[in-house]
Order: structure tokens, then sequence, then C-alpha cells
């Protein structure tokens, strides 16, 4: 043996499988060195021969002749065996109790997929035992200190076997746009939030026997004893965040899956934390969701329309309506474009709403594939009516924040409209305006490529997206929407009202038309009207509507326009 190998730690690996055993080795032999016994006879042998030189045992617990639980009891019954640390691997994780029982320190399970979570608690358990506390940079967030994501899912898993009496919250917590923070105040501002709040859930953590760890970029978990107050708890953490940012306030978002059931996987209790969470994404009244069974029923539902979609686009249960948009400057009203709005006519549970499930699909991506089928339609349908009404006017289709990120896009909706002997001028973009704040540079890049292939692109919900006035001027737009929220309250003279004045100049200085959406009533029409708005899209004039309702609006509108030449020639 040379002298490098006799001066690292000894392991004991006692495993009955070849493929197991090198796996083991594989992950210990570059700092220990590993002995090996291939039975509990060979084990207990080695054990006796090396007992004063053995700085860990690896134990399976299946094996012939003499098994895991056995070799337990040996080393348990025997003084100074009972010092070595011992690490049961195993694929039952109903024994685990029964080993702490006999003096296992820890547990890996079969089969062992992460190799670096074992070397950590190969480790640990030696470090342990010799009374040190390393801390390992795998192990641990390199910014905050925190467990990251897999440790802190195995340690509090690890914590549950020692304590299982314990009832236990999971926790997720959230910083609301933190983006923002990271664009306006810098990368130093964001980072010294995300230690700030590190540093206090690590004491919470700690005062109170939890667990604490950090998941993704913004996103922290902690698993803690059930009976916390938890508006003090996320008061004392947001605390003095302000101070790190020139005042500018912080939105704390915390999920809350109380009592947690312990059959489900640690993973498990974290995402239903985590749907809490997300439950009040975007909103700046509610900090704090706890996991009910209304939840429980919405994720089910979730998981049913995730299920569903494939078929739903195969089979056209996604059917498309057209909301008119009316040009309102002129001696009449008239049919200016529409909107085309998905609904889904699902089999068993009838007509479902976009709120249903575009923001579901949002977030696992799938609403690409629907977007895509929608446009097709879409264009499809322009097309006929192109033939069958002589159609003139272009109809928008939604572009999700979603869609701006798939690879080609502009290359994608060209394919679209051209499979469909349509020109890019018959289809408009709509697209968020939250989508530019996210993403700026991105975005502004495809849009410019959509531009150029001829497609109009509206920035809806204007005003809802935090952009500042220096970067609308710099934007690729042709048509602000003017999102519904500010039409809802204008009264003659009154804030809202000025609000869209205000914003009827940012328009008129871009030189881009604007469109008020969610018109009901007449008095917000004349108000519009007054200001300038030039186009109009809501209940005042329509609902959406499905195609053939549609058809008569183009009917009529044709009619009025054959009606109007005709009076002009009969002027001549
Ligand atoms: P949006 O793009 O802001 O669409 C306008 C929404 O306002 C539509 O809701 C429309 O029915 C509703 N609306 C129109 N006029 C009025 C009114 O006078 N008063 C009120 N209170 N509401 C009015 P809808 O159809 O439920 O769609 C909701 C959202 O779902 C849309 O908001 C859009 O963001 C999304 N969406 C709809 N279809 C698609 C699609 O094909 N793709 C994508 N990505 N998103 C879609
Ligand atoms: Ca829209
Ligand atoms: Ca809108």
């Amino acid at each position: 043996m040379d002298e490098q190998l006799s001066l690292k730690r000894r392991i004991l690996l006692v495993e009955d499988e070849p493929i197991n055993r090198k796996i083991l080795e594989n992950i210990i032999n570059h700092d220990y060195e590993a002995i090996v016994a291939r039975d509990g006879v060979e084990a207990i042998e080695l054990i006796r021969e090396h007992s004063d030189k053995l700085s860990l045992v690896l134990l399976d617990l299946m094996m012939p002749d003499m098994n895991g639980f056995e070799v337990l009891q040996f080393m348990k019954d025997d003084k100074v065996l009972k010092q070595i640390p011992i690490i049961v691997c195993t694929a039952e994780k109903d024994c685990e109790v029964k080993c702490f029982q006999l003096g296992a320190a820890d547990f890996i399970t079969k089969p062992y997929t992460h190799p670096a979570v074992i070397k950590a608690r190969i480790d640990r358990a030696i470090e342990y035992r010799e009374g040190r506390g390393l801390i390992h940079a795998t192990q641990n967030d390199s910014l905050t200190g925190l467990l990251t994501h897999d440790f802190f899912m195995e340690y509090s898993h690890f914590r549950d076997l020692h304590y299982n009496n314990n009832n236990m919250d999971a926790i997720v917590l959230n910083i609301n746009r933190f983006h923002l923070i990271n664009e306006l105040q810098g990368r130093r501002a964001g980072d010294d939030v995300l230690i700030k709040i590190a540093d206090s859930i690590k004491r919470i953590a700690k005062e109170n026997g939890g667990i604490a760890g950090r998941g993704g970029a913004d996103e922290f978990m902690i698993y803690l004893p059930s009976g916390m107050e938890y508006n003090n708890l996320l008061k004392d953490i947001g605390s003095g965040l302000e101070d790190l940012l020139n005042n500018s306030r912080v939105y704390l978002r915390m999920g809350i899956y109380k009592n947690v059931n312990k059959e489900l996987s640690v993973e498990h209790r974290f995402d239903k934390a985590r749907t809490a969470c997300n439950s009040i994404r975007g909103s700046y009244n509610t900090h704090m969701a706890v996991y009910d069974e209304e939840m429980h029923e919405k994720e089910t539902l979730n998981e049913r329309l995730i299920n569903d979609m494939v078929a739903g686009i195969k089979d056209h249960q996604f059917k498309i309506f057209y909301q008119p948009k009316y040009a309102i400057q002129g001696e009449r009203d008239s049919l200016y474009s529409a909107e085309a709005l998905v609904r889904w006519e699902h089999p068993e549970l009838g007509l479902l709403r976009p709120d249903t499930f575009i923001p579901l699909f949002e977030d696992n991506g799938l609403i690409h594939k629907l977007d895509h089928y929608v446009w097709d339609e879409v264009s499809k349908q322009i097309g006929e009516w192109m033939v069958k009404y002589d159609l003139k006017i272009p109809v928008s289709v939604n572009v999700s924040r979603v869609d701006i990120g798939a690879p080609n896009l502009e290359e994608e909706i060209f394919t679209v409209v051209q499979n469909n002997w349509i020109s890019p001028g018959m289809l408009n973009l709509e697209i968020t305006e939250s989508a530019y704040t996210e993403n700026s540079e991105q975005i502004i890049n495809v849009v410019k490529g959509l531009r150029d292939r001829g497609f109009a692109i509206e920035m809806d919900d204007f005003g809802t997206g935090y952009s500042s006035l220096n970067m609308i001027t710099s934007l690729p737009i042709d048509i602000l929407k003017l999102d519904m929220q500010f039409v809802k309250n204008i009264k003659e003279g009154n804030k809202e009202m000025k609000m869209v004045e205000l914003m009827m100049d940012v328009a008129r200085s871009l030189k881009v038309k604007v469109v008020a959406e969610g018109v009901e009533t007449k008095e917000q029409y004349d108000l519009l009207k007054k200001a300038g708005c030039d186009v109009i899209q809501g209940f005042y004039f329509s609902m959406p509507c499905a195609t053939g309702e549609f058809e008569k609006l183009i009917e009529k509108e044709n009619k009025e326009l054959e009606d109007e030449v005709n009076a002009a020639l009969a002027a001549m």
C-alpha cells in the first residue's frame, strides 16, 4: 500500500451485489480507502480485524448468510465497535426506523442516483463522529450559505426519521418581480436582498428546530414544526429589506402547506407549498396563502387539463371566438379588425374560459402548441373570409410571453400565414406589455424580426406592465391596447380619465393607434371618443362571438360600405 493511500480514512463497504459495490467504490475512492466485504460473515471478520482503523461502515441490509440487521446488532453490542458510524444502504424505506434503533447513523437509498449526496453524507457522518464540521460547496449555496435544493430535500427527510412525531409545515417563499430589482437596482442589490432573506430564514429555522434551503433564483424553502404564527414570521423576514434598496419596497410571498402528509415525498410536500405560493403571484395585497382543499381540487383539475390538451387539439375541441374592434373617429363606427380568443369545449367539463387554462399552459410551456394551433386556425379562417366576403381587415391573435422564447418564432408564424395563403398584414400579433418588461432585449429582437416580415404588433394590456416612458419610445410596436382596468372607472375629469388622456398623449407622440379594451357603456365610449381614442373593443359593441355570428358582423359592415358607395354615387 503506498504512503498516500494509507493516509486516507478507511471505509468498510459491505455489499453483495458487484454492481452496487462498484458504484459505491467509485463514489468514495477518491477521498477514502475502501475495504470490501461481500456478506455479513465476512463483514464481521473485517470489522474485528480493522476495528480501531475504521472510519465508517457502509452496510447493505439484504445479503445472504447474515443480513445487515445482524451486523448492526453485533456492532451495537460491542463497546468499541458501536463507536464506528454506520450508514445503511437500502431500497426499503420502512426499515429506517428499525435501523436507527439499532444505531445506524444515516441512510442512503438505492438506487444510487445522487452520488454527490451520498458522498456528502459519508463525509458528514465521519466528520460528525470526529467532531468536525466542514462545509461543502455542493451542499451549500455559495451566495447565501443555505442548503441547496437536493440537500434540503434529503435533510428534511432525514429530520423526519429522527423526530417522526412532529407535525411539520412546508413553506415556500418567493420575491415578487425579483428580476425588476436586479434590473433597476443592479445585481449587487439583488444579491444583498437574497442574502438578507437567507440569514433571516436560517435564524428562524435554527430557533425553531427547522431546516432552511434555497430552491432556485429567488425561491426559498423552510421546513418547520407546525404552530408558527406566519404573519409575524413574514414580517420578520421582510423587515429591513427596503434599506438595501433605497427604500423601494420588496414584496415577498409565502405559500404554506400545513401539517404535511408524511406519506408524500418531501419534494411533493414542497410542490404543494409552491402551489399555494404561486396562487398569489402578482398580487400586491395578499402575501400569504395556505394550501387547502380548494387548491387541491384546482391542482387535480390542472393535471387533468394538462393531460387532455393534446387530444383536445387533435379533436378540435378548442374553438375560436372573434371579438370585433370598431374604429370610432369616422362618420360612422366601422369594423376595424377583430381579436381571436380561444375557448375549450371540453367533452366532459363543458365550455372552459381561457383564464382556466391559459395561465396553466403558460406555466408548463404547453401554450406554444395551443397558440400555434390558434394561429393556424385563424389564418385558415381569414383566408376563407377573404374569398367569401372579400375581407380586408386584419384579425389579431395573442402571442404568449412564453412563445417569445421559442426558437425561430418569426419563421414559424411566417410559415403559418404562408401555408394558409394570406399575407402577414392580415394577422396582427398581440403581445402583453409585461412580456416586454420581463425580457426586454430578447423580445425587442423577436418583435423587430416579426415586423420586418410584415406583421403588425399590438401591445396588449398597456398600462399594467410597468414599462418606463423611456422604454416605450424605443419599442417596435404599431398599436397600443389600453388595458381594461383603466377604462373601467373612467368618469369625466376623474383620476382614471386623466390617466387615459396621458396614455393617449404617449400614443400620439409615438404615432401609434390606440385601442381601448373592455368598453361596456355609452358613457365610456363617449369619453374615449372625446379623448381621441381610435378604436374600441368591448361588450358595448359585441361580446366575443362564434364564427357564424361574426360573419353577420362582416356582412353588416359590407352592407354599410356598399350603401355608402351607392349614396356617394347617387350624389354625383
Ligand atoms: P386579453 O387578450 O386581454 O383579451 C381580452 C379579454 O377581455 C377577453 O377575455 C375578452 O372576452 C374580455 N372582454 C372583452 N370585452 C370586454 C368587456 O367589455 N368587459 C369585460 N369585462 N371583458 C371584456 P377572455 O376571452 O376570457 O380571454 C382572457 C385572456 O386569455 C385574454 O386576455 C388573453 O390574455 C388570453 N387568451 C385568450 N385567447 C388566447 C390565445 O389564443 N392565446 C393566448 N396565449 N392567450 C389567449
Ligand atoms: Ca389580447
Ligand atoms: Ca388585453
